[in-house]
């Protein structure tokens, strides 16, 4: 009998056994997938994110460092910076790898190649069948990503319509030629569809290049691709692969007495950005230390705790995140235009991933700068630093 089983090997699943199993926890991690293994994705690790780890990156899974991002509307386009790195791009298959293997290293069993098809709850412990054999564990992470089939067979359902989808595709090119394109900095483009954005991000000898929004809007996404593509001058014929996701919103329920759901599972990707490493890393260290707490106890998990605990860390922010998104994306003109006249307010936007700064201060300090900044805009709409 395992104290922990964990199903999924992604950042929510691995920092959820990594944690477990430093804590002296008997861990066992399953994932369907032989690693390395690739997983759609731009690839951009927020520094709130690196930060929620317990080691360094090591340098050859960081690519570029980011300081800065590049909003393009209609042919125009602004850039602000911050003096210090707010992320850093990765290559997924060698991320998740490097986190899978700190799992191992702290003590947890790593089955890879090995899908979870049946999960059963009992009252003191459950059981997880693969293929052929099975594994008892006192408690279960679910980290199973987006698509999240068990969770849906265990009736696992979201709150809330907001489902986003979200595609990439890769391009190679010659560093030099990357790092004069995009020096430091992720460009978006918020002019292609309504509630959501397109996106080129800078890798180690490639661009990914992708879409994220709100699927109800994003009628075409395949058309909406290829013009992105034509916009910004690369083959037409690249291959775009992404998926569905809940965003912002908690699974219901989120926690069972012997059950607790991680990441993406949960539903737990900034509704504003698509962001959604952090929130896999932070769930997965917060639903180790409830199992810890419940194995101690010698009791079920503390399901209620689980919720509030990731409602303080770091989903009240999803409530601000969505304000922003619900008024930048329908709005992307007026939103522009400000972002344009006001510096600091551009530059405070960076400060979210960077963990100076929550949403909720954010959204305070925006109601109030735009009080201000509305009738000066009205008089004078010229966009400043056009580039
Ligand atoms: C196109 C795209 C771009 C994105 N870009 C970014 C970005 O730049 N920055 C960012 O922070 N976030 C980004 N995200 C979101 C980010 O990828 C996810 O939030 C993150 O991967 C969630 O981690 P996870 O561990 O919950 O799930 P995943 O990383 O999806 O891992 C789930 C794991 O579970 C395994 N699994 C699934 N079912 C089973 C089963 N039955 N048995 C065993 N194993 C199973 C899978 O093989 C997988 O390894 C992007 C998402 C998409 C789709």
């Amino acid at each position: 009998m395992y104290d922990l089983v964990v199903i999924g090997g992604g950042p929510a699943g691995s920092s959820a056994a990594r944690r477990a199993a430093q804590r002296g926890l008997k861990t066992l991690l399953l994932d369907k997938e032989t690693f390395p293994r690739s997983k759609p994705c731009a690839g951009a690790v927020s520094r709130q994110a690196l930060e929620s780890l317990d080691f360094v990156l090591p340098h050859d899974v960081r690519e570029k460092e980011i300081t800065g991002l590049r909003i393009c509307y209609r042919g125009g386009a602004i850039e602000t910076h911050s003096d210090d790195p707010v992320a850093v791009t990765v290559t997924r298959s060698r991320f998740d790898d490097c986190l899978l293997g700190k799992a191992a290293e702290a003590g947890a069993l790593v089955h890879t190649g090995e899908k979870v098809v049946a999960v059963e709850e009992l009252e003191d412990h459950v059981v997880v069948r693969s293929g052929g054999d099975s594994y008892s564990g006192r408690y279960l992470v679910v980290g199973e990503g987006a698509r999240a089939a068990l969770g849906k067979n265990a009736g696992r359902t979201t709150r809330g319509k907001s489902v986003a989808l979200s595609m990439v595709a890769e391009t190679e090119a010659p560093n030099a030629r990357i790092d004069e394109r995009l020096p430091g900095l992720l460009e978006i483009h918020v002019d292609l569809f309504r509630m959501g954005y397109a996106w080129i991000f800078p890798h180690d000898g490639y661009y990914s290049i992708g879409l994220w929004g709100f699927a109800s809007h994003l009628k075409d996404p395949k058309g909406t691709a290829r013009s992105f593509l034509r916009r910004t001058g690369f083959p037409e014929g690249l291959h775009f692969r992404g998926h569905r996701m809940s965003t912002g919103t908690i699974v219901n329920p989120l926690a069972t007495p012997r059950v607790l759901t991680v990441g993406d599972a949960a539903g737990f990707t900034d509704p504003l950005t698509g962001e959604g490493i952090f929130y896999a890393i932070r769930s997965g260290i917060i639903a180790a230390d409830m199992a810890v707490e419940a194995a101690q106890a010698g009791g079920p998990l503390p399901a209620g705790r689980y919720e509030s605990a990731c409602r303080r860390d770091f989903a009240n922010n999803f409530l601000y995140a969505r304000a922003i998104a619900r008024t930048v994306y329908r709005f992307p003109s007026f939103f522009y235009r400000i972002l344009a006249g006001d510096e600091e307010l551009f530059r405070m936007l960076l400060e979210v991933p960077a963990m100076k700064r929550p949403y909720r201060d954010y959204v305070i300090w925006i109601l109030f700068r735009l009080l201000r900044a509305i009738p000066c805009r009205v008089k004078n709409p010229v966009s400043r630093r056009c580039v």
